[in-house]
């Protein structure tokens, strides 16, 4: 939270009594800026707006001379009667702008002067007439109210005024910077989704001037297919559910220009009741850019590499069977080893193609009939060597057999299985259960590692993501299995997921419909 303190010397009271107030009048005043939002901040007390003693009495002592000065005439002149309504206007001038002391002081000064003028009005007799005394002591009590109520109203008045001033002072602030912020468009939609305020950024972006957007549907901003799937609803519905909702997408300009987009709503609920939505949008042509020049670079890559390593395989293949009968006992047991980094090598380059596949959308399936008791038999048989401490134990069948890729469901028990070794260093156990479910079957990998700490649980699925281990060198590894394989299992239209605790082990499922469709 940014907190900025600053000194306030601005309302109608300090312009008319200037120089008067003391070096304490300032009032420090604080605002927050709070999650985007500009708020005042509470503590600020406005009873430090005090005046100068000499002033608030000095006001007090002036009023009650004018009026005194101004009955004395009416009295010579005319001989009436002492009115004390004019003392009253003394009064409430000095509570007004002195407070409450200098209301009271200037109602004890009103009774001193009107007995003055008792006193020259009577002719300096010195008994007092009883209703002149009634008078005085009613024209007191008035004083002390009146001197009471305007101090309350004032101060408050006083209270709201410096309120109303920084409130506006925070939104103007608000406003300025949300109009001025020219890289991201910020508007905001009522909950129909029609737009309500829209700043220079939307402006630049879109093409749209503000009057021509204020009032339409945001859906104006989508692409046909965007609309025809109903984004722009699911999205306020879900901001109106979760506060938030973000997709990455392509937005239109007026020139029908489509640009790649980010874009995150999040709902302000009015007092009212009413949602409203803030909308930002950030323009990101540049990092598809990039990405797809990345995505490019791995696909030309791996390419590159697939036809030497593979002669590589192929000619290490021909020196391990030529050194069979060899004494050179050496020579076998490095090419065994160099067979072993082609094996890696083949792998890590075919993950880098299928990466490249998922990501142009075209991975292919040769969908089969399969029993999948078998595949996992087979799978774990061709891992023995992964590791001399881990056994595997195989829990559970699958009573039908099932249609779909074999190889493909093949690489992801591999992947499940030796990141199942990989992560449980000090663990001995690997448990593969077997179930089925009704018209689905359920595999699941459970290991008993270092689990996967509860925030990442999401993420792993993710192209490329790992999890940051203190010792992330331990484990090798690039963070392309995963995803493979939930595409793979997510193109045989079966689900995935993974529980897990920390320090605790791991458990990988996904499910397959036994009939492919
Ligand atoms: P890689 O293992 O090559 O990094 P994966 O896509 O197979 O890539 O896994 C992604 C991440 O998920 C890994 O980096 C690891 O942090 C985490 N992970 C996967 N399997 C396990 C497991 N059995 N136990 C703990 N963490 C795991």
């Amino acid at each position: 939270m940014i907190t900025k303190a600053y000194s306030f010397v601005n309302t109608q009271q300090d312009s008319i009594i200037g120089s008067f107030f003391s070096g304490s009048r300032s009032v420090r005043r604080g605002f927050g800026v709070s999650q985007g939002i500009l708020r005042l901040n509470p503590s600020w007390n406005t009873r430090a707006f005090t005046y100068h003693p000499l002033l608030r009495y000095g006001i007090a002592v002036i009023a009650v001379n004018i009026a005194t000065i101004v009955n004395l005439l009416l009295v010579l002149a005319w001989g009436a009667e002492i009115p004390f309504l004019l003392f009253l206007s003394a009064v409430i001038l000095s509570a007004w702008f002195g407070g409450i002391r200098a209301g009271l002081f200037a109602t004890l000064l009103s009774i001193v002067m009107a007995y003055y003028l008792y006193f020259i009005a009577s002719n300096s007799s010195l008994t007092v007439n009883p209703h002149f005394l009634i008078r005085s002591l009613v024209f007191g009590i008035e004083g002390f109210l009146v001197s009471g109520v305007l101090y309350t109203m004032h101060d408050a008045i006083k209270k709201y005024t410096l309120k109303n001033h920084e409130l506006r002072k925070s939104e103007e602030r608000y406003r300025m910077v949300v109009e001025t912020v020219k890289d991201y468009a910020i508007y905001t939609v009522n909950s129909n989704g029609y737009i309500t305020s829209w700043n220079d950024g939307a402006a630049t972006m879109s093409g749209y001037s503000s009057q021509e957007v204020l009032g339409r549907h945001f859906s104006l901003f989508f692409p046909l297919d965007e609309i025809d799937k109903g984004s722009p609803w699911l999205m306020l519905r879900q901001a109106m559910t979760d506060a938030r909702s973000e997709i990455e997408c392509y937005q239109v300009t007026r020139g029908g220009r489509a640009f790649w987009a980010n874009m995150v709503i999040t709902s302000m609920q009015e007092a009212n009741s009413l949602y409203e939505f803030s909308i930002i949008v950030r323009d990101m042509t540049e990092r598809k850019e990039q990405e797809k020049r990345k995505d490019e670079f791995i696909t030309i890559a791996s390419h590159e590499l697939k036809t030497p390593v593979t002669s590589l395989k192929v000619f290490t293949q021909v020196l391990l069977r030529q050194y069979a009968q060899s004494v050179d006992k050496n020579a076998i047991k490095y090419l065994h080893k160099m067979d072993i980094q082609l094996d890696r090598l083949t792998h890590l380059v075919n993950d880098l193609l299928d990466v490249s596949k998922i990501q142009a959308g075209n991975i292919d399936l040769d969908i089969e009939d399969f029993d999948m008791n078998e595949l996992v038999r087979d799978t774990i048989d061709s891992l023995q060597g992964l590791s001399a401490h881990h056994h595997f134990v195989i829990r559970g069948n699958v009573l039908t057999r099932i249609k779909g890729d074999k190889d493909r469901i093949g690489q992801v028990l591999i992947n499940f299985l030796t990141n199942a070794v990989k992560y449980s260093p000090n663990a001995d156990e690997v448990v593969v259960s077997l179930s089925q479910d009704g018209e689905k079957v359920i595999i699941s990998v459970k290991d008993f590692g270092i689990g996967i700490p509860n925030e990442y649980k999401n993420r792993i699925f993710e192209r490329f993501f790992r999890v940051k281990h203190s010792d992330n060198n331990q484990f090798p590894g690039l963070g392309m299995g995963l995803f493979i394989s939930s595409e793979i299992i997510r193109r045989h239209n079966g689900a995935f997921w993974v529980e897990s605790e920390k320090d605790r082990g791991s458990t990988f499922y996904f499910t397959l419909p036994i009939q492919y469709e």
